[in-house]
């Protein structure tokens, strides 16, 4: 396995043994991650990807004692370190190991881990509406990417599989759609890109901002807008965006036979030819 980690100035092969039954994020689950990817001598997004580790930090009310250059340079370190020509997800994250029921700030510490995840081909997926939902802004820290919010995206997740699906469409508090477990989401309806306008209740992907420009770029009508259950099953095309599989095109939601179409495709290879320009240095 082609992996390595860093934690308190050292680099290592093996998964450090970090945490016990007194780290407040064991306990209280103050931690926060990003997650990027490096394939193939190229970084796409990475700087944009710290610069989320660092405000998430911050949501959840941590001290990071590193700032962006140095996490963005030790993911690149990190990725050098490894062959080339592998694929791999790159995660930085932070985590507190004092405090009672709030962190205390100057305890929190960085940690990273590089390990070898090969790109989904960008084959079609299978997804079901959830009954679970995302959190509005106020229930819970929607602006971090923070571990404490994925057991809801584990349940969804656990639901669509239990139904033979691969992942699961989850609405907004107000019932409108959000997003799916693990990735954003796209419609596409008489040649227009359509993506849930961003509400704070889900993660605004980083992918999905790099769509949304390429798209654009490329000619697309790409309108960020409120997306209901029957907008999907009225689309002439579905397809997710998210660091793990860039772009892939949804051919079955519930019921209704999907065909990849044309927009995913597109934004598919729009992705892949910035990408490569996106150098890991
Ligand atoms: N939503 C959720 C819940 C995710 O976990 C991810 C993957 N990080 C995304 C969306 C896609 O975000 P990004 O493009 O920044 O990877």
């Amino acid at each position: 396995m082609k992996q390595i980690f860093y934690y308190d100035g050292a680099w290592l092969d093996e998964s450090p043994k970090l945490t016990g039954p007194m780290d407040h994020a064991f306990w209280m689950s103050s931690m926060v991650f990003d997650g990027a990817r490096a394939f193939h001598g190229l970084a796409p997004d990475l700087r944009p990807h710290c610069e989320r580790l660092i405000r998430s930090a911050r949501s959840m009310l941590l001290a990071p004692p590193i700032g962006l250059d140095e996490v963005d340079g030790l993911c690149r370190e990190a990725i050098r370190k490894l062959p080339k020509d592998g694929e791999y997800y790159v995660r930085p994250m932070f985590f507190a190991r004092e405090g009672f029921v709030s962190p205390i700030p100057e305890s929190t510490e960085f940690a990273l881990a590089v390990y070898e995840s090969p790109l989904p081909g960008g084959d079609g997926f299978a997804a079901c509406l959830s009954s679970r939902r995302r959190p509005a802004r106020d229930m819970a820290p929607t602006d971090a990417k923070a571990g404490c919010l994925y057991p809801n995206s584990q349940r969804a997740l656990k639901e669509a599989a239990d139904r033979g699906f691969d992942n699961a469409v989850i609405r907004d508090p107000s019932g409108n759609i959000a997003e799916l477990a693990t990735a954003n989401l796209w419609i596409v309806r008489d040649g227009v890109a359509m993506t849930p306008v961003w509400n704070g209740t889900f993660l605004n992907g980083i992918t999905r901002q790099r769509i949304i420009r390429l798209l654009g770029e490329a000619g697309f009508e790409v309108l960020e807008t409120t997306l209901t259950h029957e907008d999907l099953m009225a689309a002439d095309e579905i397809f997710s965006t998210g660091n793990y599989g860039k772009v892939t095109p949804m051919v079955r939601y519930e019921d209704r036979e999907l065909q990849p179409g044309p927009v995913a495709r597109r934004a598919r290879e729009a992705y892949f030819d910035w990408a490569a320009t996106e150098r890991v240095i």
